[in-house]
């Protein structure tokens, strides 16, 4: 097995959660008066969670939120998925994090961020948190938070106890080439990839999670450091996993109406993770995944288009007709 059963224990994210206000009108920027939709609840890392909870997996969340009503969005909304949020630590001081996006006519997106100046940034490990590790079977690691040595303190640590009891971990890089030129990241980066059993990259993160050119030379690299399964996310063209010794499988997009990109990548990992985790072969695993990552896009929110087991069957009926 790849991952280790959920029976185990809950997949555990630890990461920033806040709430997203999107202009409804496409343009630059913010600065006047326009109409903007939600809050939203959202955050790369809680986006995952929500996804592997809606799926049907065990699932816990590490955060922090304020004690008001961006953060209830957010602590109802992952509750009422099935996500554990008995470590998400509620701050009397900060408020929730927030992000204003504005998508422009090309495509690319304006922010206003208050994340890591709001309760986001007074995630500790904490009693709370040491109750869930104890009992957790898998973590799922965003690479952008490694960045950050409070957050890099506690994945550490959570990785550690984690891989003893014998659970396992997976990595979603996100990672540019730019961040990895900071050689303290490096060194966290490379003992995250050696920790690994599945790693989630999209693109390029391949090869700059490798540290070595071509796809080829990526994957046998990251084989050797004891990786046991890459799943690669190629957008519009669907996904491949490769494993050591196998054949990759390759699944194709479902055909979707992109309305909102932003959750794609989060809700196939969520996604992923669940169905390896509850058992499921990789092609059955891919193909939740990439109907996951579809259905999301095709509506407004980061999180609204999250499926659950019986939203995801009912997709991917109607697009290929229950074949
Ligand atoms: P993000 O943009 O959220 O960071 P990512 O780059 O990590 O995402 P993507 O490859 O963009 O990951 O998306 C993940 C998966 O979601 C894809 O492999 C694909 O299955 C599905 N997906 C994303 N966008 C679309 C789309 N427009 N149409 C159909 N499927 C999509
Ligand atoms: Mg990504």
């Amino acid at each position: 097995m790849t991952l280790a059963p959920d029976t185990l224990g809950p997949t555990v994210c630890i990461g920033e959660i806040l709430v997203e206000i999107v202009a409804t009108t496409p343009g630059n920027g913010f600065t006047e008066a326009l109409p903007l939709l939600g809050p939203y609840p959202s955050g790369a890392p809680a986006i995952f969670i929500d996804q592997c909870g809606r799926m049907g997996g065990a699932a816990a969340m590490i955060g922090a939120v304020g004690n008001d009503d961006f953060g209830l969005v957010n602590t109802r909304r992952l509750e009422r998925d099935g996500v554990d949020i008995s470590a998400i630590h509620v701050d009397d001081t900060l408020p929730t994090g927030s992000a204003f996006v504005r998508y422009r006519e090309d495509g690319s997106r304006d922010f206003v961020f208050n994340m890591w100046t709001s309760a986001a940034s007074q995630m500790r490990w904490n009693a709370a948190t040491e109750a869930l590790i104890a009992r957790a079977g898998h973590l799922h690691v965003m690479g952008t938070l490694l960045m950050r040595p409070e957050i890099w303190a506690i994945i550490e640590r959570a990785a550690g106890i984690i891989k003893a009891r014998g659970g396992t971990i997976s990595l979603d890089p996100n990672l540019r080439k730019e961040l990895k030129a900071d050689a303290e990241m490096d060194a966290r980066f490379a003992k995250m990839v050696g920790l690994s059993d599945l790693l989630l990259p999209s693109g390029e993160e391949l090869e700059v999670a490798a540290g070595v050119s071509g796809k080829e030379a990526a994957l046998e690299r990251l084989f050797s450091l004891g990786v046991k399964e890459v799943a690669l996310k190629e957008g519009t063209k669907g996904a491949t996993v490769y494993a050591p010794g196998a054949e990759p499988v390759h699944a194709p997009a479902f055909k979707v109406d992109e309305l909102d990109p932003t959750g794609a990548g989060d809700c196939f990992g969520g996604a992923y993770v669940a169905c390896r985790r509850l058992g499921m072969t990789v092609p059955q695993a891919l193909t939740y995944a990439n109907a996951a990552g579809a259905r999301n896009v095709t509506v407004r929110g980061p999180m609204e288009g999250a499926g659950t087991r019986a939203e995801l069957d009912a997709f991917i009926v109607s697009k290929t007709g229950g074949r």
